[in-house]
């Protein structure tokens, strides 16, 4: 496993590669079991597998939490070594926004809705960031978890509309025992939110069962989700939508009989934000 920390340096190495595809997987590191499934399904399909590891200012608003995301490589390597990984990107910001940078990409409609109405300049800075690896690392398939479901949607508007010559590859969300979805976020969690965050999922799954007895309305889900959120006193909801699962727009009356509807949502416990979702 290599680790390379410079754009030119990525390049030499993929120049060896040639014709062989290449899997990536982005990420912002402190890496968990989540991350590592990508990883796995990577390693699986392509003949070399690139892994990033890059906490991506552009991405973060300044009231974020940018300086406080947790940062650990010698841990990441740790955790990447029993992969086949041929080599981890560790750039810094000098190195991805050089002196003089000044371009970004943008994705207009689906960034409107959910995380992008709440954190509207986090997505250019995703679709950038995610653009300059594209173009850097050349990979036939690129790897993003179902956890954060509407930047796997813009990526693909992205991917489409700038013809990126690669496969997105969507993975599961992979979750804790008690069914918390896993999230470098989480370590922020006290003793007492880490308890009470499953309430998250119970919440989705209550939404996921409704629907399968034949639940059909839109409003009526989405009450009993909040329901179920609110009774635990140290949740605070942000946002709870449900909405179409390709459009991202909300959903009004009746959800489609043939189309997926996304419950997704934004819940503070302290200072942390957790997100989840899950297609119905
Ligand atoms: P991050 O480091 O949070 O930017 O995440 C890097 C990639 O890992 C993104 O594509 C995430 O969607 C994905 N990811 C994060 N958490 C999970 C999870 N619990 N299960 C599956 N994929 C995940």
């Amino acid at each position: 496993m290599r680790i390379v920390m410079s754009v030119s340096a990525l390049r030499e190495v993929r120049a060896l590669w040639g014709s062989e595809s290449v899997g990536l997987v982005p990420t912002m590191g402190y890496l968990h079991e989540g991350h590592l499934s990508l990883v796995e399904r990577a390693a699986v399909e392509n003949d070399r597998t690139v892994v990033s590891v890059y906490v991506n200012p552009t991405q973060f608003a300044p009231n974020e939490d940018l300086e406080r995301y947790p940062r650990n490589l010698e841990r990441d390597y740790a955790l990447l070594a029993p992969f086949n990984v041929d080599a981890v990107f560790v750039p810094d910001n000098g190195e991805m926004y050089p002196q003089g940078f000044q371009t970004t990409v943008s994705v207009a409609e689906v960034t409107r809705y959910l995380e992008g109405e709440r954190r509207p300049s986090h997505f250019a800075g995703v679709t950038t960031v995610v653009a300059k690896l594209f173009n850097i690392v050349q990979p036939a398939r690129a790897y993003f978890g179902q956890k954060d479901v509407q930047q796997t949607v813009v990526i693909a508007r992205m991917v489409r509309d700038l013809n990126f010559p690669l496969e997105l590859v969507v993975c599961p969300t992979v979750r804790e025992a008690d069914g918390l979805a896993m999230s470098s976020r989480n370590k922020y969690l006290s003793p007492a939110e880490r308890s009470a965050a499953p309430v998250l999922f119970r919440a989705l799954s209550l939404a996921e069962r409704q629907r399968k007895k034949g639940e059909m309305d839109a409003e009526s889900l989405c009450q009993q989700v909040r329901g179920l959120i609110e009774s635990e006193p140290l949740a605070s909801i942000d946002y709870i939508s449900v909405a179409d699962g390709e459009t991202l727009q909300e959903i009004e009356g009746a959800l489609p009989a043939a189309r997926p509807a996304l419950i997704s949502l934004a819940v503070y416990f302290g200072e942390t934000r957790l997100i989840d979702n899950v297609l119905i």
